[in-house]
């Protein structure tokens, strides 16, 4: 979980020259919307709904329509760039897309954060538990909710 303090400029800047590359290796078009959807989902370390980036390309003077915003987001989604939490339906930008992973989020009831954790072992003990149920796993998506270690100090439970 990042610090809060951290310079978070830094993460952006980041996650957009790592999403050029990724772009670039395979081939793929990162188009000037694509980049501020991602930017957008990159904000903060919480998790965006389809409809606050569509409010702030909107706010912005930019008359992004829902379904290509949409589909920018389906891209973001396919390249790994972007990950889509199914319970909260909101969006949260991977900050490791180069490797191939399955996340498991952990999720902030408090200040809504998300940390992403890729643990292989959890990985492989799920493929194992479900080969052994004749079940194919394809994909994983592991979303845990709690309290991260800045809302545990400041809530009593
Ligand atoms: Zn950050
Ligand atoms: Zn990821
Ligand atoms: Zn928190």
């Amino acid at each position: 979980m990042p610090n809060s303090r951290h310079d978070h400029r830094l993460c952006v800047s980041q996650a957009l020259e790592t999403a050029e590359r990724l772009c670039r290796e395979r081939g793929l078009r990162f188009t000037k919307l694509r980049r501020q959807v991602l930017q957008l989902v990159w904000d903060s370390h919480k998790p965006v709904g389809a409809y606050d980036i569509l409010d702030s390309l909107q706010r912005d003077g930019k008359r992004a329509a829902p379904p290509t915003v949409y589909r920018a987001l389906e891209f973001l989604i396919e390249a790994d760039l972007v990950h889509r939490l199914d319970t909260l339906n909101a969006f949260v930008g991977c900050p490791d897309p180069l490797s191939s992973h399955r996340g498991q989020f952990l999720i902030c009831r408090e200040c809504r954060s998300v940390a992403e954790l890729d643990d292989a072992e959890i990985n492989s003990l799920v493929q194992r538990k479900a080969a052994g149920l004749g079940f194919t796993a394809i994909r994983q998506m592991l979303e845990i909710q709690g309290l991260c270690s800045s809302c545990r100090g400041s809530v009593r439970a």
